[in-house]
Formats: C-alpha cells, structure tokens, sequence
C-alpha cells in the first residue's frame, strides 16, 4: 500500500529559514529511521506551508532507500475512520495489528485528535508499541503541541521527541519555490512578475501554486502571450483582497519589518534596540521619500514621536547611506520591493 505521492520529495522542497529545522529534521528520520533520537518527530505549523509535502518526502524517501522497510502514510481522519468500521465489523485487533508492524508510521493532521476519545485511546497504545520496539513515528499538527487539546499523557508523548515548527517564508524563499514550480511546469516569469506575485501572497505556499495554476490557465486563454504584470494583477485580483495601488506608509513599514524580520509593531514601539532603531529610521526615511505624509504625520506613525526625531533619523539614514555599502545595499533593495508591491 502507498499513498505517498512519489512527487512530494525534498529535492522539491525549497529551503529557508522558515523550515530549515523542519526540513533537516525530517531529513534526519528519514536517512535513519531506526534512530530514535528524534521519535516522535512533531512539524507543525498553519495551513499551506508544507507539512504534509515534508511527511510524505520522508516516506518517500525511506521507500526508496530502504526498500524493506514498510511505510505508512495516513491522516488522522482516515485512522478516525478506518477504526468506527473496524469496530462495526469486529475486527478492531486486525487493523490494530496491522499498524503495529508497520516499521514507519507517518501521520497527518493529528489535530484531528480533538474531541476523538476512542481515536486517542486507539492511537495513545498505538503509539506506545511503535516507540516500544523503535519504530519511527513522524507527525503533522496545525498548531504547537502545548496547544493541542487532547488527552494529557497522550499530549506527554508526543513531546518526548522533536517538535519543529513552519513558519511564514520571506519574501526570497517564496519567490525561490515560485521559481522552482513555474520551471517545472516550464512557465517563464521575469523576477519582477515574480516578485509582484510574492510581494503580495505572503502566508500560503498553496496559495502561490493556486496563482501559477490561474496564470497558466490564462495565458493558455489568451493565445499563449507571455505572463506579464498586467495578466498577473489579473489573476492576483481572485486570491488577495486589496493589490495596492498606492504607495502608503503601511506598505513601507510592512515591507522594512519583513526585511528585517521583525514584527511591525516594533517599528511604533518604545524598543530602543539597535537593529529595531534602525529599521525605525530607515523606514521614516522610506515613507518621506515615497509619500506626502508631513514630519508630524510621520512621528505620530511611528509610535507618537515628535517631529525632532524625524528629522534627526532621516538624516541619519542619508549620512549612513553615504558611509555604509550595506544600508545603501539595503536601501537599494527596499526601494526595488516598495515599489514592486506597485507593479
Ligand atoms: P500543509 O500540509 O502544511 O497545509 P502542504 O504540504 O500541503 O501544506 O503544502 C502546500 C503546497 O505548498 C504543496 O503543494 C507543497 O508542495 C508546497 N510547498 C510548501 N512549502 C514548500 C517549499 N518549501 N518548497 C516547495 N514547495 C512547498
Ligand atoms: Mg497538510
């Protein structure tokens, strides 16, 4: 049995900061599922970013180098059901039986596990055997496990190993794993059609493939002209509620606080840590440059500060902009992204 679709691989998937941990986690079952240190092995994270992708690479990949080894693949709601007809016909012990010999054990979803007493109860001695007798044991969940309400020593267990957690891609990482789908789907993009579309879906790798999908679709409708920013704020227009049309200081701020990888809210904050300052200023900086808000207009954005600090932080970012190859860099590539927000 394998319902582990063989195109889920790590080859194809793209590595980042948001899952590098996970990603080399998962790569680290599968090279070696028999060791244990990492059992159980917990990814979680929201929707759309590559939890199933990773489980199911690690089945791929330990059926590919260990051909002996039998692998199972199954969410937590096909378990759910596979256990309510088991019970209906009597035959409970088989299907217990039978997961209990499986060597590797992936499962999906188990958020799924909320409310299901009896799937827990099920799945709580599943689990214990597995461990038991070093079976390796890779699961999925949509939120932190602290977070998950299940029953306790079922909760205890499944921090007993590793848990990694996805997170949200930066802006490279989205537009690297766009790159890499629309070549494999031998789409051509320029970067900066790229870029508008990552520019703007931002949470949801899904998501992205949805846009690459719509703008194949499109261009197959319109006679296979080439896919330009006008056909991608076309397709965009479905999947995010507002394209900007206008450069604002929230588009600014947002674009500096995920360049620096740091929550917007800092950049108002009273925080007078070095690298939030910076980004502070450089974005007060930013927002003179591309809108008409006036230096009091700007203080009161940033956490109510008064027109002297404007002042003082833009000539800061020119003095530095003259002295530092990296803040000019930095600069460079803010402006490039600000303004390819706009396409
Ligand atoms: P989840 O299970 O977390 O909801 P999926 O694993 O189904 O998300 O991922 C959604 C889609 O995004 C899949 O088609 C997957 O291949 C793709 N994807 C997510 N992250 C990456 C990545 N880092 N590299 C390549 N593709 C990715
Ligand atoms: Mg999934």
């Amino acid at each position: 049995e394998s319902n582990l679709d063989g195109k889920y691989t790590f080859d194809n998937f793209i590595e980042g900061d948001c899952n590098s941990l996970a990603r080399n986690a998962a790569k680290a079952v599968a090279d070696n599922p028999s060791n244990t240190a990492f059992n159980p092995l917990v990814i979680h994270g929201p929707v759309g970013l590559g939890k199933t992708h990773l489980l199911k690479a690690v089945g791929n990949r330990i059926t590919e180098k260990y051909p002996n080894k039998s692998v199972l693949y199954v969410t937590t709601d096909t378990f759910t059901s596979q256990l309510v007809s088991s019970i209906g016909n009597n035959s409970t012990n088989d299907l217990v039986n039978w997961y209990q010999n499986v060597d590797v054990l992936l499962v999906d979803d188990i958020q799924q596990l909320i409310n299901r007493k009896k799937t827990q109860d099920v799945f709580f001695n599943l689990f214990n055997v597995l461990r038991q007798n070093q079976k390796a044991i890779v699961m999925t969940c949509d939120r932190p496990i602290i977070e998950l309400d299940i029953e306790e020593r079922l909760r205890s267990r499944f921090q007993w190993g590793l848990t990694a957690d996805l997170s949200a891609p930066a802006l490279e990482t989205r537009m690297a794993i766009l790159a890499s789908k629309a070549s494999a789907n031998q789409v051509d993009m320029s970067p900066q059609v790229m870029e508008f579309i990552c520019y703007h879906i931002q949470n949801n790798i899904r998501q992205l493939e949805g846009v690459l999908n719509n703008l194949v679709l499109h261009r197959g409708v319109n006679n296979n002209k080439e896919i330009d920013l006008e056909l991608a704020r076309q397709v965009l227009k479905n999947f995010v509620t507002e394209i900007n049309k206008e450069i604002t200081p929230e588009v600014i701020q947002r674009t500096v606080a995920e360049y620096y990888n740091l929550d917007v809210e800092k950049l108002a904050s009273a925080t007078r840590r070095r690298h939030v300052v910076l980004a502070r200023q450089i974005s007060m900086f930013l927002v003179k440059q591309f809108t008409d808000q006036s230096l009091k207009g700007i203080g009161r954005l940033f956490g109510g500060r008064d027109h002297a600090t404007v002042i003082y932080s833009i000539k800061t970012v020119k003095d530095l902009m003259e002295t530092n190859d990296d803040i000019r860099k930095d600069l460079e590539d803010l402006e490039r992204r600000i303004r390819a927000g706009h396409g």
